[in-house]
């Protein structure tokens, strides 16, 4: 239907929407529009509406029957590995380690550098099919992984994951950690340079965050010397946290605190924080914790950005609780809902419809006067266009 050769430049006419995903200025909202128009020009948009009547346009898009929105935003992705995880995993996990595959799957499958690259082109046309425009890349940096990102027309933020130890079981019933804190620090300053070089991509889509990995492999002294770092350099910052009981119960037994409280009490639980994925908070029903509620006040208070990610752990049977997560922390942060496909899958649009189905309609934030609900929002500064260690296993 594009009838133009060269897409880049001139006016392009998206005509005739059946649906349009608007943003509403007066409810500062996004909102639906049917039988509009939209029209973007140079990369900018200027046009939203029934009725286009400005300059011809260079290009026509018949839209009749379409729904036009926004592209997504994927805050929390492995692109290396979850095509393989998704079909083999979705559905294991260890019993005596509450449902999770974290500790005795997982770290069985990795993929060799073709089966990488094989990885990165199944999930990113999955994420490209999903809608999603704009990714973070949880990964581990691999041979000509930048160029590959590069090539794909996605705006993707890289966050090169490093630790300062591992996990590993050797039961299936409890969770041991090797350490080696050196290599944590070793892991910063290679992800540091894995940003630079990505800040520096020709294509002029790639950008970078902080990721030390998880929350129970990290030190203290990681984890502060990161958010640190990013705060220096204007970068977010992303841990997995809360992500499984067994995780809950070490930080637990170690500081006597919850995950998030711990984060929040060493000061890395900030704006700039993504926390991946957020699923045993202390209200969670499986942690009888003594504070329900608190760290979900935590996070709002800081603004901390959960990533959602339900349709695995619901399907593990590990968190009834983590659909309603989303939608719960994007009504008390007022900022939207965050969406993460990881783990299992790269297609976010499953996330989402995963969520909408296990989750009560009246809990999902309503934007006044115009019946609509909020599909995704952007972070700020790193979905802009422009400019992203060695563990042997993570997720
Ligand atoms: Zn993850």
């Amino acid at each position: 239907m594009i009838d133009a050769a060269d897409e880049s430049s001139g006016v392009t006419l998206v005509q005739g929407a059946r649906w349009v995903v608007a943003w509403d200025p007066d409810s500062s909202g996004h909102v639906y529009r049917t039988g509009a128009d939209v029209v973007f020009a140079d990369g900018v948009l200027t046009h939203v509406g029934p009725g286009y009547a400005g300059p011809p346009p260079d290009r026509t898009i018949d839209a009749a029957g379409c729904l036009v929105m926004p592209g997504l935003v994927d805050i929390h992705t492995h692109l290396f590995s979850e095509p393989m995880n998704k079909g083999m995993w979705d559905e294991v996990g260890s019993q005596r380690l509450y449902n999770t595959s974290l500790y005795e799957y997982l770290p069985i499958l990795r993929p060799d550098a073709e089966g990488t690259r094989a990885a990165y082109g199944v999930a990113l046309a999955e994420l490209a099919l999903s809608g999603v425009t704009t990714v973070c890349d949880l990964a581990l940096p691999s041979e000509g992984w930048l160029d590959f990102l590069g090539a794909s027309g996605l705006r993707v933020c890289i966050a090169p994951m490093f630790r300062s130890g591992r996990w590993l079981t050797r039961n299936g019933h409890s969770v041991e950690y090797a350490w080696d804190e050196a290599a944590g620090y070793h892991g910063l300053a290679q992800a540091l340079t894995e940003i630079e070089a990505a800040q520096a991509h020709p294509s002029g889509r790639l950008s970078g965050m902080l990721c030390p990995a998880q929350v129970d492999t990290c030190t203290a002294e990681l984890l502060r010397d990161a958010h640190d770092e990013a705060v220096r350099r204007d970068l977010r910052f992303h841990t997995h946290a809360a992500q499984s009981l067994s995780e809950f119960h070490e930080i637990t037994r170690r500081t006597g605190k919850t995950p998030i409280e711990w984060l929040d009490d060493f000061g890395v639980l900030t704006e700039r924080t993504i926390v991946g994925h957020g699923i045993f908070l202390d209200d969670h029903p499986w942690t009888h914790w003594h504070s329900p509620g608190a760290d979900m006040r935590r996070l709002a208070e800081r603004g901390a950005w959960p990533s959602a990610a339900p349709r695995s752990p619901i399907a593990r049977r590990s968190s009834p609780a983590a659909a309603s997560r989303s939608t719960i922390s994007a009504a008390t942060s007022r900022r939207g809902s965050t969406w993460a496909s990881a783990p299992m899958s790269t297609r976010t649009t499953c996330s989402m419809r995963c969520a909408s189905s296990r989750t009560s309609p009246g809990s999902w934030p309503r934007i006044p006067a115009i019946p609509a609900r909020r599909m995704c929002s952007t972070p700020p500064r790193w979905a802009a266009p422009g400019r992203a260690g060695a563990p042997t296993s993570v997720d």
